[in-house]
C-alpha cells in the first residue's frame, strides 16, 4: 500500500523506494472515496483500480500514516499535502489528528488539495477546525457557473455545490494563511476568464494547471 509518495516529473514514487530526499513534497494517500464523479477522473476506471498502486484497497488509519511519517526527519520535506485519489476531506477529522502531529514536529506547511465540498460533506462549517493546522488550501473551481459545475463535478449534492464550494473558499480565507483555487487548462480560454471573474470576486486567487 502506498501511504506516502512524491512527484518526480508527472510520476509518483513510494516514499519508501527514495533512498536520499532532499526537500521533497510529501503526498498523503488517504482515500479514493469522493462524492464526485468528475467527467475527466480517472479514479472509477477498471484500469485504475486494477494495476495503479496509488489505489488504495483499504485506507490506511491515521495512526498508520503517523507511524510512517515517525521514520522520517520531516524537516527534509518542503510540503506535506493531503489528497488521494478521491476526496481528503472525507477523511477531515483524520487529517486534522495527523496535521496536529506533524505541527508538533516541524515547521514545513500543511496543504489540503480539495474539491471544496467539505462542508457539504460533514454537514457543518468545517473551515474553523484547520485554524493553526493547515496553511494552505487549494480548491478544485473547475467551472464559472452552478450548471457547468455539477455538469462537470457529477457531485451528489446537486446545484447547491457551487455556492456552497464558494463558500467554503472564502470561510477557509478566515482561518488558513493560503487559499487558492484551481482549474485545468483544457477547459478552454472564455470559461478560463469567467473563472478568473469568479475568482476575483471573492479575492481568492486562480491558478491554471495543465491537464494531467
Ligand atoms: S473531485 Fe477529484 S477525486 Fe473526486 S471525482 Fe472529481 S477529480 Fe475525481
Amino acid at each position: 500500500m502506498v501511504i506516502l509518495y512524491t512527484l518526480q516529473n508527472g510520476d509518483f514514487i513510494n516514499l519508501k523506494d527514495i533512498k536520499i530526499i532532499k526537500k521533497e513534497k510529501v503526498y498523503v494517500n488517504l482515500t479514493n472515496k469522493c462524492p464526485c464523479a468528475c467527467t475527466f477522473c480517472l479514479r472509477d476506471t477498471k484500469e485504475m483500480v486494477e494495476t495503479n498502486s496509488l489505489w488504495l484497497k483499504r485506507e490506511p488509519s491515521a495512526q498508520e500514516i503517523i507511524g510512517e511519517f515517525e521514520k522520517y526527519d520531516l524537516d527534509q520535506f518542503n510540503e506535506v499535502i493531503f489528497c488521494g485519489y478521491g476526496e481528503p476531506t472525507i477523511r477531515l477529522y483524520d487529517i486534522i489528528e495527523i496535521a496536529k502531529y506533524l505541527k508538533r514536529r516541524t515547521n514545513i506547511p500543511l496543504r489540503i488539495n480539495t474539491n471544496g465540498l467539505a462542508d457539504l460533506i460533514h454537514k457543518k462549517d468545517t473551515a474553523p477546525l484547520l485554524e493553526g493546522l493547515i496553511d494552505t488550501v487549494s480548491i478544485s473551481l473547475n467551472a464559472s457557473n452552478a450548471e457547468e459545475y455539477l455538469r462537470i463535478t457529477r457531485n451528489k449534492f446537486g446545484l447547491e455545490s457551487f455556492d456552497a464550494m464558494l463558500k467554503y473558499a472564502v470561510n477557509c480565507k478566515k482561518y488558513v494563511p493560503k487559499v487558492v483555487f484551481t482549474v485545468v487548462d483544457c477547459i478552454g480560454e472564455e470559461e478560463i476568464k469567467a473563472c478568473q471573474k469568479v475568482c476575483d470576486n471573492i479575492g481568492i486567487p486562480l491558478r491554471v494547471r495543465p491537464f494531467e
